[in-house]
């Protein structure tokens, strides 16, 4: 790397969205010396509350969007529902990293199984069915059991229904005519996985260590690092992600999730452009977080370590962990409880409204071994919402109504 296209310390870094991940980024540019500016639509974005400045407006108005990109060195995005058609007009005024077409591929369940497919990636089957095509034609070319996946802006489960027998198949006509679905082979699968891989522009790549993600509900709940699967699987996960990294062009941060079959090669399931809540644990149990290696990668800048420090458990805090009195929260969770426990670092987004279901924060245990940390994760996530707590009116917020 000869540092010329390299983009300093002082410099600004834009970003598309102002989410947690957004925030995140922030914190780690921030305290490396970056300016940051966020695109974002609604005010009050977590990101926005500890970056520089934000415009908000829509993806749709180009003239923010054009205004936006000339005030920045560099811009990314931190969320696959940004609209990749939109922002392509970035590239005209600045950098744009990853490149735009990462993000269309990715956006897009047919366009991200036809990729993985021609570029010969394990994936699990699948039908595409149009949306004014016959779902049942997808069905036949599948089989049962099988997944049905809405083709756009899918994540977290959301837009699926999982067919278990013929009976279903109705619902699921009812459901989905009318939008294009992949029908996805059912993988009976023995866990989950995801490899967070970052690459910079002079191809240079770092592999953070393989989580094994439980999910609830189909949003991830605990992520468990190192993965407690076979090295051989840990093996063939990392070089799977190296290759996605490689043949996609990518500039930056992508996070590759997996399914780990009972038998046979592990699957690609998902590909995600951006830091992932999977990969939050780097955070606190890794030299060099996700967030900090995102910036050095879209900055040019060497990438930094991603070896892991110690045995660590990420869980994700929900709004559902904040008291509620006849469907009012009434009371914030018991911190103090969680925060009692020397081996445990919080993590809140600055979201004031903690819905039931919204991701609201996490926190990361670590252990000298991992089922000790999973333990201790556990325990921790149980006392928030046993232990005792600050009513809303000691914690100095207004109750909200959910
Ligand atoms: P996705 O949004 O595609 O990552 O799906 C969310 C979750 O649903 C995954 O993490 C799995 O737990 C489950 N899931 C999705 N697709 C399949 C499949 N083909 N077979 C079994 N489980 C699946």
């Amino acid at each position: 790397m000869n540092g010329i296209d390299a983009i300093f310390p002082g410099k600004t870094i834009g970003v598309l969205g102002g989410g947690q991940l957004g925030r995140m980024l922030a914190q780690a540019a921030t305290r490396m010396g970056y300016r940051m500016h966020i695109f974002e639509l609604q005010a009050d974005s977590p990101a926005s509350a500890v970056a520089h400045e934000t415009i908000n407006a829509p993806y749709e108005d180009l003239a923010a969007l054009t205004t936006f990109a000339r005030a920045c060195d560099v811009v990314t995005y931190e969320s696959e529902n940004v609209p990749a058609v939109r922002i392509k007009a970035i590239e005209k005024v600045t950098r744009l990293r990853p490149h735009w077409s990462v993000l269309e591929t990715t956006q897009n369940r047919f366009r991200e199984k036809r990729w993985l497919r021609d570029h010969g990636f394990p994936h699990a089957r699948f039908g595409e069915v149009a949306a004014d095509g016959d779902l049942r034609t997808g069905f036949d070319q599948v089989g049962l059991p099988c997944v049905v996946k809405t083709a756009d802006f899918g994540y977290d489960g959301k837009g699926q229904m999982k067919i278990f027998s013929a009976e279903e198949i109705p619902a699921a006509v009812r459901r989905f005519t009318g939008q294009p679905v992949v029908v996805e082979q059912f993988v009976d699968f023995s866990g989950e996985v995801s490899a967070v891989v970052t690459r910079s522009p002079s191809g240079e790549m770092r592999v953070f260590p393989v989580a094994e993600n439980l999910h609830a509900s189909h949003i991830l709940d605990f992520s468990i690092v190192p993965a407690r699967v076979p090295l051989a699987v840990a093996v063939r996960v990392e070089q799977l992600a190296r290759a996605v990294a490689e043949k996609i062009g990518l500039v930056g941060v992508m996070c590759v999730e997996f399914f780990v079959p009972k038998t046979g090669d592990v699957l690609v399931n998902e590909l995600a452009p951006r830091p992932h809540n999977s990969g939050h644990y780097t955070l606190d149990a890794c030299m060099v977080s996700q967030f900090e290696q995102q910036v050095r990668a879209i900055c040019g800048l060497p990438l930094g370590s991603a070896e892991l420090l110690s045995p660590v458990v990420m869980a994700n805090i929900f709004g559902d962990v904040w008291k509620r009195r006849d469907g009012k929260v009434v009371a914030e969770p018991a911190w103090n409880a969680l925060l009692a426990e020397p081996a445990v670092r919080l993590h809140l987004y600055g979201k004031s409204e903690p819905l039931i279901g919204r991701k609201m924060g996490h926190f990361s245990a670590t252990a000298l071994d991992v089922n000790t940390a999973l333990e201790l994760a556990q325990r921790c996530r149980a006392k928030l919402w046993s232990a005792p707590s600050f009513s809303m009116e000691q914690a100095g917020m207004n109750t909200v109504g959910v």
